[in-house]
């Protein structure tokens, strides 16, 4: 070979490596820019779901089977009379991660009665839940939406309501229950069920799963409070 041919292949091979290394710089970049792209995206929307009137003996089980599987935390208002003979079921409910709130003690509506009653009525079920749980819960969810803002004070617990409810203890059909609260979902959605139906345990596992599909987040309703 030439001395010329030599210099030229030299000159041709430098050539070459120096669109390598474009190239790879290139697709670095572009690689660099998606991990950039999605580290900056919107954080997942949070949606949390909430149950009321519980627990119940047959279908709360149900429900923490499900949840456990999807690794997914709720939150459950409990009634303060339906503890008695069920502290193994709201340990569990504890011990899995989900949230315990109040839900007073006879499910009444707490803006007829007197603030002392009304006080009763969620300092008993705080007491239960603190004898059963060694913690006394911050939140609770007033029957009927029904509550005395003066309470707050008075029990230094904070209400927390909703913002769907698709009737689930009035109806039976799965279908519906599902279609109802995924028509009206959004970021920030607090949902209401109750656990002590077939039919809303089994909607509210189909929700589950479809909202993880679509890429939401289930936190418990103080996650959703505190933000
Ligand atoms: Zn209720």
């Amino acid at each position: 070979m030439k001395k010329k041919d030599r210099v030229f292949q030299g000159a041709a091979s430098a050539l070459l490596l120096f669109l390598g290394v474009l190239c790879y710089n290139h697709f670095n970049v572009r690689e660099y820019s998606e991990v950039f792209r999605e580290a900056a995206a919107e954080p997942a929307p949070k949606v949390a779901l909430t149950f009321d009137d519980g627990p119940d003996p047959v279908y709360t089980p149900k429900l923490l089977d499900g949840l456990k599987e999807r690794k997914v935390h709720v939150t459950f208002f409990l009634i303060g009379k339906k503890l008695e003979g069920q502290e193994d079921l709201v340990r569990r409910i504890q011990q899995e991660g989900h949230l315990i709130g109040n839900h007073t003690y006879s499910h009444v509506d707490l803006s007829k009665l007197s603030e002392s009653q009304a006080k009763e009525e969620i300092e008993k079920t705080s007491n239960s839940i603190y004898e059963i749980t060694g913690e006394y819960p911050t939140y609770v969810r007033p029957p009927f939406g029904e509550w005395q803002e003066e309470l707050e004070f008075e029990v230094t617990m904070l209400p927390i309501l909703w913002n769907i409810d698709p009737i689930d203890w009035q109806r039976s059909d799965v279908e519906g229950i599902v279609r109802d609260v995924e028509k009206k979902v959004a970021d920030g959605s607090i949902i209401l069920l109750h656990d002590c139906y077939d039919s809303s345990v089994e909607a509210a596992l189909r929700i589950v799963d479809d909202l993880l599909e679509q890429g939401y987040q289930f936190v418990t309703a103080d996650q959703m409070i505190l933000e």
